[in-house]
């Protein structure tokens, strides 16, 4: 019998659903000849915004861009993108002396020193540098000044250092529109009102709005929040992360620019009362948001202290609200269905990881794809993958929380007391107290390895504020002068970075 896949239905028309169209026709033309590749078509509905936000990414982006055949120049026409350097934290934690610390997360790595890292040097030596981050990377000056992530007229995607881009979510989904339908994706606007099951518990067929009955082999749920086959038809329970985060509403908001010469290279995550807001500065306008905890604040208590936030830029506008599901399903492939986007999980943003999770997962729902008969030992390492990209996200951001030590709203000790967090995390933050983080630390890292999470621990300065008190002492021995030396090296190197790198907006206009 010819098992060979004949068709895949994706419901939904957001960023998770283009881009799982996308990759899906890519994989399959690179490796099968036409008559044995599957029809892929798209159904969405005309009435049901997408979500709209989702502005900021990380650097496996221009990849991603690049793998699909996208020109970086119409990449940054069509969606209005911006370089970013990384995500700058304000206020997230307190310094020895009370003063807030601002510090940046950057797409740079850490070196190593004579076979150490240099964090362990800067741990030593570095009491009277600024910040960690600083010392190893230009990119918080870079930012702060405005500056590009490239040179003038250098060529596509060359990078000198890691970037990635902030983006108009709307107009990015419709430049994957454009792209897939070229490329002979179906798109059906129409609306499905209800999902019938086979006597094995498959997703047979779709009943939709205006064409009636539409066939299923294989179904992609990308029907965001809502989760309509997968939570709703199929009944795979949602596993909440509500013990571990405590963040459940957003209040979003595009403002413009204050200088619209002036377009910063990284992303924002300033911590106020009860959450943190994002500002994503695109070429032509400001993405905002403030996600925060309904336990805390009342949504107009938040919209209160948003707006505040904003001055002038939020003078007299009224946020959209957006209620977060945050967790994931406790499997996204079940039977003949996967779920990819916001209907198989989301954890808030404050990393921007949600895109690159939808990448990870549509490539690997590719690879586990073969045919039409679906072994479930494929769907299982399918969903342990899934659910292990989730952890891993999870545990990072449950580190900001409770690493975090301000005390000057209720909110913040709950988030650093009252949370659970996991016992892989737990006990590295036990081990962290006595060394930095090694590699081994992190068994599954696509995006948060061992480094990243120096950073932050270098950059909440928590060896200067009770956590790990004393570490510098258990240190082992260094020699000095290989830390200043190689300091004067790497200074002089970024002082040169930080002078002939371009002006953001320039660079910009001139691609
Ligand atoms: P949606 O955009 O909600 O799309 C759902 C689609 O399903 C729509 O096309 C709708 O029409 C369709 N649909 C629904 N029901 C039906 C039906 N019955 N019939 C037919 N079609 C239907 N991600 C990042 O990477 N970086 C960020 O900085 C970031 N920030 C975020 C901030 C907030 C506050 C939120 C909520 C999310 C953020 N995300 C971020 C996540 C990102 O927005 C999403 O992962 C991404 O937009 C994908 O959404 P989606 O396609 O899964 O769902």
């Amino acid at each position: 019998m010819d098992n060979r896949l004949r068709k895949i239905t994706i419901v939904g028309g957001g960023t998770a659903g283009w881009m799982t169209a996308l990759n899906l026709d890519m994989m399959f033309s690179r490796t099968s000849a036409p008559k044995d590749r599957p029809h892929i078509c798209l159904i969405e509905s005309p009435n049901i915004a997408t979500v709209g936000v989702g502005e900021a990414t990380v650097p496996r982006m221009p990849r991603m861009i690049r793998e699909a055949g996208i020109s970086e120049r119409d990449f940054f026409r069509e969606t209005n993108a911006s370089f970013k350097l990384g995500v700058k934290f304000c206020n997230w934690n307190k310094d020895a002396k009370g003063n807030r610390i601002d510090y940046v997360n950057p797409f740079a790595h850490g070196q190593m020193m004579h076979g150490l890292e240099a964090a362990e040097y800067f741990l030593r030596f570095g009491n009277g540098d600024r910040d960690f981050t600083q010392s190893i990377s230009p990119h918080d000056h870079l930012g702060r000044l405005c500056k590009g992530a490239r040179q003038l007229g250098q060529p596509e995607f060359e990078q000198r250092f890691g970037y990635a881009y902030h983006l108009d979510a709307v107009k990015f989904a419709g430049m994957l529109t454009k792209i897939c339908t070229k490329r002979g994706v179906e798109h059906i606007q129409d609306e499905v009102q209800s999902v019938e099951l086979d006597e094995q518990g498959n997703v047979s067929h779709l009943m939709l709005e205006r064409k009636g009955r539409h066939d299923i082999e294989m179904v992609v749920d990308c029907t965001g929040f809502r989760g309509l086959i997968i939570n709703k038809a199929l009944g795979e329970p949602f596993v909440e992360y509500s013990d571990y985060l405590p963040n459940d509403r957003a209040l979003a908001l595009q403002i413009g620019h204050p200088d619209p010469e002036k377009i910063e290279s990284l992303t924002r995550s300033t911590a106020l009362g009860a959450g943190w807001t994002w500002r994503v500065p695109l070429y032509n306008r400001v993405g905002t948001g403030y996600v925060f905890s309904s336990a805390h604040r009342t949504d107009d208590q938040a919209a209160d202290e948003y707006l505040e936030w904003l001055g002038d830029s939020g003078k007299g506008a009224t946020p959209r609200v957006i209620p977060l599901r945050i967790g994931r399903v406790r499997n996204a492939w079940v039977k003949n269905c996967v779920a990819i986007g916001l209907s198989g999980g989301f954890i808030e943003p404050l990393e921007s990881t949600a895109i690159h999770m939808i990448d990870h997962a549509v490539r690997w729902f590719a690879e586990h794809l073969p045919t039409r008969d679906i072994d479930p030992s494929l769907r299982a390492r399918y969903n342990r993958q899934v659910n292990k990209l989730n952890e891993e996200v999870l545990d990072f951001i449950c580190l900001h929380y409770r690493l975090g030590n301000r005390t000057d709203d209720q909110y913040w000790i709950d988030a650093r007391t009252e949370m659970k967090i996991s016992d892989r995390l737990a006990e590295n933050l036990d081990l962290w107290q006595h060394r930095l983080p090694m590699d081994h630390d992190i068994e599954f890292a696509t995006l948060f390895d061992y480094r990243v999470y120096q950073t932050v621990l270098l950059g909440k300065q928590v060896y200067d504020t009770g956590y790990g008190a004393g570490i510098r002492d258990r240190l082992r021995p260094l020699k000095k002068p290989i830390w200043f030396q190689w300091k004067k090296g790497a200074q002089a190197d970024l002082a040169q970075i930080i002078k002939t790198m371009p002006d953001h907006k320039t660079l910009l206009r001139d691609i």
